[in-house]
Protein backbone atom coordinates (compact mmCIF):
# COMPACT_ATOMS: atom_id res chain seq x y z
CA UNK A 1 0.00 0.00 0.00
CA UNK A 2 1.60 3.52 -0.70
CA UNK A 3 0.48 6.10 1.65
CA UNK A 4 -0.54 9.81 0.83
CA UNK A 5 0.71 12.75 3.02
CA UNK A 6 -0.73 16.12 2.26
CA UNK A 7 2.05 19.04 0.80
CA UNK A 8 -0.13 21.33 -0.14
CA UNK A 9 -4.03 22.34 0.40
CA UNK A 10 -6.47 23.91 -1.64
CA UNK A 11 -5.71 27.52 -0.19
CA UNK A 12 -2.40 27.23 -0.26
CA UNK A 13 -2.38 26.32 -3.89
CA UNK A 14 -4.81 28.91 -4.78
CA UNK A 15 -3.26 32.16 -2.72
CA UNK A 16 0.38 31.35 -4.71
CA UNK A 17 -1.54 30.86 -8.20
CA UNK A 18 -3.00 34.04 -7.48
CA UNK A 19 0.28 35.87 -6.33
CA UNK A 20 2.13 33.93 -9.91
CA UNK A 21 -0.64 36.22 -11.95
CA UNK A 22 0.25 39.12 -10.66
CA UNK A 23 4.16 38.37 -11.07
CA UNK A 24 3.28 37.12 -14.91
CA UNK A 25 1.42 40.40 -15.84
CA UNK A 26 3.75 42.53 -14.45
CA UNK A 27 7.07 40.93 -16.13
CA UNK A 28 5.87 39.32 -19.56
CA UNK A 29 4.40 41.66 -22.46
CA UNK A 30 0.81 41.74 -22.80
CA UNK A 31 -0.44 39.90 -25.68
CA UNK A 32 1.51 36.46 -24.52
CA UNK A 33 -0.25 33.26 -25.63
CA UNK A 34 -0.62 30.04 -22.91
CA UNK A 35 1.17 26.92 -24.29
CA UNK A 36 0.46 23.95 -21.97
CA UNK A 37 2.06 20.35 -21.76
CA UNK A 38 -0.53 17.95 -21.39
CA UNK A 39 -1.97 15.75 -19.47
CA UNK A 40 -0.42 17.19 -15.70
CA UNK A 41 -0.87 21.08 -16.39
CA UNK A 42 -4.68 21.16 -17.45
CA UNK A 43 -6.22 22.28 -13.65
CA UNK A 44 -3.12 24.50 -12.88
CA UNK A 45 -4.08 26.22 -16.42
CA UNK A 46 -7.50 25.97 -15.53
CA UNK A 47 -7.03 28.12 -12.13
CA UNK A 48 -3.89 30.38 -13.05
CA UNK A 49 -5.94 31.38 -16.52
CA UNK A 50 -8.49 32.57 -14.22
CA UNK A 51 -6.17 34.25 -12.11
CA UNK A 52 -4.73 36.11 -15.25
CA UNK A 53 -8.04 37.47 -16.22
CA UNK A 54 -8.59 39.01 -12.74
CA UNK A 55 -5.57 40.91 -13.52
CA UNK A 56 -6.82 42.02 -16.65
CA UNK A 57 -4.57 39.43 -18.50
CA UNK A 58 -7.08 37.53 -21.27
CA UNK A 59 -4.06 35.00 -23.13
CA UNK A 60 -5.01 32.41 -26.21
CA UNK A 61 -4.82 28.81 -24.68
CA UNK A 62 -3.43 25.84 -26.42
CA UNK A 63 -1.85 22.65 -25.67
CA UNK A 64 0.80 20.16 -26.53
CA UNK A 65 1.00 16.62 -24.80
CA UNK A 66 4.37 14.88 -24.43
CA UNK A 67 5.37 11.55 -23.03
CA UNK A 68 4.92 10.68 -19.58
CA UNK A 69 6.10 8.28 -16.82
CA UNK A 70 3.25 5.30 -17.72
CA UNK A 71 2.56 3.57 -14.96
CA UNK A 72 6.01 4.58 -13.21
CA UNK A 73 7.08 6.77 -10.65
CA UNK A 74 10.56 7.19 -12.88
CA UNK A 75 11.00 8.88 -16.13
CA UNK A 76 12.12 7.19 -19.12
CA UNK A 77 14.29 9.61 -19.79
CA UNK A 78 13.47 9.83 -23.44
CA UNK A 79 10.30 12.47 -24.52
CA UNK A 80 8.13 12.14 -27.35
CA UNK A 81 5.28 14.34 -28.87
CA UNK A 82 2.08 12.87 -28.41
CA UNK A 83 -0.09 15.24 -29.65
CA UNK A 84 0.89 18.84 -31.19
CA UNK A 85 -0.49 22.45 -31.15
CA UNK A 86 -2.57 22.94 -33.95
CA UNK A 87 -2.25 26.62 -34.31
CA UNK A 88 0.84 28.14 -36.02
CA UNK A 89 2.98 29.84 -33.08
CA UNK A 90 5.76 31.47 -35.30
CA UNK A 91 5.98 35.08 -34.05
CA UNK A 92 3.73 34.71 -31.22
CA UNK A 93 4.79 35.50 -27.35
CA UNK A 94 4.77 32.13 -25.64
CA UNK A 95 4.40 31.47 -21.51
CA UNK A 96 4.93 27.72 -21.59
CA UNK A 97 2.96 25.85 -18.58
CA UNK A 98 3.67 22.22 -17.11
CA UNK A 99 2.84 21.07 -14.09
CA UNK A 100 6.53 19.60 -12.47
CA UNK A 101 10.03 20.85 -13.53
CA UNK A 102 12.05 17.56 -12.68
CA UNK A 103 15.21 16.75 -14.64
CA UNK A 104 14.35 19.49 -17.25
CA UNK A 105 13.87 17.51 -20.64
CA UNK A 106 10.15 17.65 -20.96
CA UNK A 107 11.01 21.54 -20.60
CA UNK A 108 13.88 21.42 -23.07
CA UNK A 109 12.44 19.33 -25.48
CA UNK A 110 9.02 21.78 -25.70
CA UNK A 111 11.50 24.87 -25.66
CA UNK A 112 13.25 23.30 -28.93
CA UNK A 113 10.39 22.81 -30.96
CA UNK A 114 8.76 26.60 -29.93
CA UNK A 115 12.00 27.62 -30.70
CA UNK A 116 12.40 25.56 -34.10
CA UNK A 117 9.18 26.78 -35.13
CA UNK A 118 10.29 30.64 -34.22
CA UNK A 119 8.18 31.90 -31.45
CA UNK A 120 8.60 35.32 -30.63
CA UNK A 121 9.59 35.55 -26.89
CA UNK A 122 9.25 32.54 -24.63
CA UNK A 123 8.69 32.21 -21.00
CA UNK A 124 8.43 29.01 -18.84
CA UNK A 125 6.26 28.38 -16.20
CA UNK A 126 5.87 25.64 -13.57
CA UNK A 127 3.85 24.86 -10.57
CA UNK A 128 6.11 22.58 -8.93
CA UNK A 129 9.71 23.07 -9.20
CA UNK A 130 12.81 20.02 -8.24
CA UNK A 131 15.52 21.74 -8.23
CA UNK A 132 18.02 18.87 -7.14
CA UNK A 133 16.60 16.60 -9.80
CA UNK A 134 17.98 18.72 -12.74
CA UNK A 135 19.92 17.13 -15.46
CA UNK A 136 19.52 19.20 -18.08
CA UNK A 137 19.96 23.24 -17.28
CA UNK A 138 16.80 24.95 -18.03
CA UNK A 139 15.61 28.50 -17.28
CA UNK A 140 12.08 28.66 -15.53
CA UNK A 141 10.65 32.11 -14.96
CA UNK A 142 8.06 31.77 -13.00
CA UNK A 143 8.02 28.87 -10.64
CA UNK A 144 4.91 27.98 -7.74
CA UNK A 145 6.70 26.17 -5.45
CA UNK A 146 10.17 24.93 -4.92
CA UNK A 147 9.88 20.96 -3.34
CA UNK A 148 12.14 18.10 -2.57
CA UNK A 149 12.88 15.11 -4.13
CA UNK A 150 9.28 13.73 -3.40
CA UNK A 151 6.91 12.11 -5.85
CA UNK A 152 3.85 13.72 -5.79
CA UNK A 153 0.22 13.68 -7.15
CA UNK A 154 -3.05 15.33 -7.07
CA UNK A 155 -4.13 18.55 -8.59
CA UNK A 156 -4.18 17.78 -12.03
CA UNK A 157 -1.20 15.34 -11.52
CA UNK A 158 -1.01 11.63 -11.41
CA UNK A 159 -0.07 8.40 -10.30
CA UNK A 160 -0.52 5.70 -12.94
CA UNK A 161 -3.49 7.86 -13.88
CA UNK A 162 -4.97 8.09 -10.36
CA UNK A 163 -5.24 10.94 -8.27
CA UNK A 164 -5.50 14.07 -10.99
CA UNK A 165 -9.38 15.32 -9.26
CA UNK A 166 -8.12 15.86 -6.01
CA UNK A 167 -7.74 19.46 -5.13
CA UNK A 168 -4.73 19.81 -2.65
CA UNK A 169 -1.42 17.80 -3.55
CA UNK A 170 0.03 15.28 -1.82
CA UNK A 171 3.33 13.22 -2.26
CA UNK A 172 3.24 9.85 -2.80
CA UNK A 173 5.11 7.37 -1.26
P1 LIG B 1 11.29 16.25 -16.46
O1 LIG B 1 11.17 16.10 -17.94
O2 LIG B 1 11.64 17.65 -16.01
O3 LIG B 1 12.17 15.21 -15.84
O4 LIG B 1 9.91 15.88 -15.86
C1 LIG B 1 8.83 16.66 -16.03
C2 LIG B 1 7.60 15.84 -16.14
O5 LIG B 1 7.70 14.64 -15.37
C3 LIG B 1 6.46 16.62 -15.57
O6 LIG B 1 5.76 17.25 -16.61
C4 LIG B 1 5.62 15.56 -14.92
O7 LIG B 1 4.68 15.12 -15.84
C5 LIG B 1 6.56 14.44 -14.63
N1 LIG B 1 6.89 14.43 -13.19
C6 LIG B 1 8.00 14.90 -12.59
N2 LIG B 1 7.94 14.74 -11.26
C7 LIG B 1 6.75 14.15 -11.02
C8 LIG B 1 6.07 13.75 -9.83
O8 LIG B 1 6.55 13.91 -8.70
N3 LIG B 1 4.84 13.19 -10.00
C9 LIG B 1 4.27 13.01 -11.23
N4 LIG B 1 3.08 12.44 -11.29
N5 LIG B 1 4.88 13.39 -12.36
C10 LIG B 1 6.09 13.96 -12.26
MG1 LIG C 1 4.13 16.31 -17.49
Amino acid sequence: MSSHVKLFDEQEIQNRIEELAQEISQSISNDFMILGLLKGSFVFIADLSRALYRVDRHPEIEFMRLSSYGLEKTSAGEVHLLGDCPTDLSGRHVLLVDDIVDTGRSIAYARAILEQREVGQLWICVLLDKPNRREVDVRVDFVGFTIDDVFVAGYGIDYAEKFRELPHIVVVD
